[in-house]
């Protein structure tokens, strides 16, 4: 590796898996990895505004500690001393975790999510919290109280979301990886829009101990990254079995780093999703979805067409099971126990009156939104008519997945239908915002695996995402299927799409 490689600026554009061999070869230390993203966010993330909160101290201590303990010969894990950056929705002990939300704001958890532990475990130093929409509802971080995250590919446009933090984080080089949430795209569809890989690994793969709950059938935490392995090796971090998560698989995936290097597609049969894709997919993303799939094709895949019937009513499905699983989950932010408290302006202080002048104060339009619309489907009279009906149209794509399943090893599609679309274009209009995740959806309400990786530049110049989706707990064909045609892509390229993105601005 040359020098310029080696200065702060060039250790900022390593790899995950490239700096844990640097540090294994005793090349760098954590501390000047950990101090070259700090700095890096310290002239950069003015422009960006990818995290919430930055943890300098405890960042450099656990790097400092990982350093000492690797000079002491210590056998450490694969990724210690490669730092970290954490979407504000996975609680932190004693570090302020808002989850986008004003009625957070300042709120200090007493205790570590699941998968932070196992960050600490493995050394991981965390550089601080990433940006979201509140309460993970949206896909553009507009929704956030505390001002949106812009996409460094055009500062103009959203990073997607909720998770437009970590991926712009990923994406600017402030973290050389990330943790995120999807629950109906919050991964994957960031991951598209700003030319980062990004993973929702299969339902109960990785705990939600501590993750706040939007809807918790459906939620799941995953990495983000800048390559498919660096992904396969933060997945293999977290994706281990936690008591205290009721889901938690306890046999979850394994094999993700080997096949994301098997390099090898031999025999395997990939399924075109014939209902994502077509009408209100934009020309440019459609076009490089293509030329992916050909790709694979030249590789050995097997390509077949499947249908899917049932996914054109994921999205309404979708927009009742969620809301009606976050209004109760959200009952518990009531200015009593956690963050803002709010007293109302005139008449009586009862219980009643300081939770409404809470809840009032304390959260968004889209969060008001959505608990309005989930209380309402789930009140008596119109159970069967909405919820019900939902949670049938999920067993249906629930079936359609299993027979697609049954004539293809992976299915695949465009991870978003469009690129990234300017700010204010949408967040008036939230049926338009809805549709965003419509071709990302499916996955969470079946729980199944999914992964985004980037497959080009549309003919706006802007990323565009390749979905693969894979059977529960068969996440390792998602890396297979990935580390294939992220290698043929960033031949063509000539280097990580990344490279093609504009400088930012510098408040150095
Ligand atoms: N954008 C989707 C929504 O608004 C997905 C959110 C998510 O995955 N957290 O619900």
């Amino acid at each position: 590796m040359s020098t310029a490689d080696m200065n702060a600026d060039g250790l900022t554009r390593r790899t995950a898996a490239e700096l844990a061999d640097l540090l294994r070869a005793g090349e760098v230390s954590s501390v000047e990895v950990t101090r070259a993203h700090l700095d890096r966010m310290a002239a950069v993330d003015g422009a960006v505004h990818a995290y919430l909160h930055v943890n300098t101290d405890e960042a450099l201590a656990t790097a400092a500690d990982v350093d000492a303990r690797r000079g002491a010969g210590e056998d450490l894990p694969g990724l210690a001393g490669v730092p970290i950056a954490v979407k504000d929705i996975v609680v932190t002990k004693n570090q302020v975790t808002t989850a986008g939300s004003k009625i957070l704001e300042d709120w200090v958890p007493p205790y570590d999510a699941t998968l932070v532990r196992l960050l600490r475990e493995a050394g991981m130093p965390i550089l601080g919290k990433t940006n979201l929409d509140e309460f993970a509802m949206g896909s553009s971080t507009e929704h956030s109280a505390y001002g949106p995250t812009r996409n460094p590919w055009d500062t103009d446009r959203i990073p997607g979301g909720s998770g437009g933090g970590s991926a712009a984080a990923v994406a600017s080089h402030l973290a050389p990886i990330a943790i995120g949430t999807d629950t109906g795209g919050s991964i994957r569809q960031p991951a598209a829009v700003t030319g980062t890989v990004g993973v929702k690994p299969t339902y109960g793969g990785v705990s939600r101990y501590g993750l706040i709950a939007l809807a918790s059938s459906l939620d799941q935490a995953g990495p983000v990254s800048r390559t498919v392995l660096d992904s396969a090796l933060l997945h293999e971090v977290i994706g281990v079995h936690d008591p205290l998560d009721s889901t938690s698989l306890t046999d979850p995936a394994g094999g993700l780093v080997e096949a994301a290097r098997s390099g090898d597609l031999a025999g395997m049969r990939v399924g075109v999703v014939k209902e994502l894709g077509g009408e209100g997919y934009q020309p440019g993303v459609r076009a490089s979805f293509d030329h992916s799939v050909e790709l694979l094709r030249s590789a050995g895949a097997e390509v077949v067409e499947v249908s899917c019937p049932s996914f054109d009513y994921a999205l309404a499905a979708y927009y009742l099971i969620l809301p009606a699983e976050a209004s109760s989950n959200l009952a518990k932010f009531d200015g009593m126990r956690f963050g803002l408290r709010v007293e109302p302006h005139e008449g009586p202080v009862t219980a009643e009156t300081v939770m409404a002048a809470t809840r009032g104060a304390g959260f968004g339009d889209e969060v008001k939104r959505r608990i309005i619309l989930g209380t309402h489907a789930l009140s008596a009279g119109y159970y069967d008519a909405y919820y019900g009906s939902a949670q049938k149209v999920r067993t249906l794509i629930q079936r359609d997945f299993a027979a697609a399943f049954a004539q293809a090893d992976v299915l695949v599609s465009p991870t978003a239908p469009t690129t990234a679309f300017r700010f204010g274009e949408k967040v008036d209009d939230p049926l338009a915002m809805y549709l965003n995740d419509v071709a990302t959806i499916p996955a969470n309400l079946a729980g199944v695996p999914g992964l985004s990786l980037p497959s080009g530049l549309s003919d706006d110049g802007l990323p565009v995402g390749f979905q693969v989706l894979a059977p529960v707990r068969e996440d390792a064909r998602l890396y297979r299927v990935g580390g294939v045609l992220e290698r043929l892509l960033t031949q063509e390229w000539g280097g990580p799409i990344l490279d093609k993105a504009p400088e930012l601005e510098t408040s150095r």
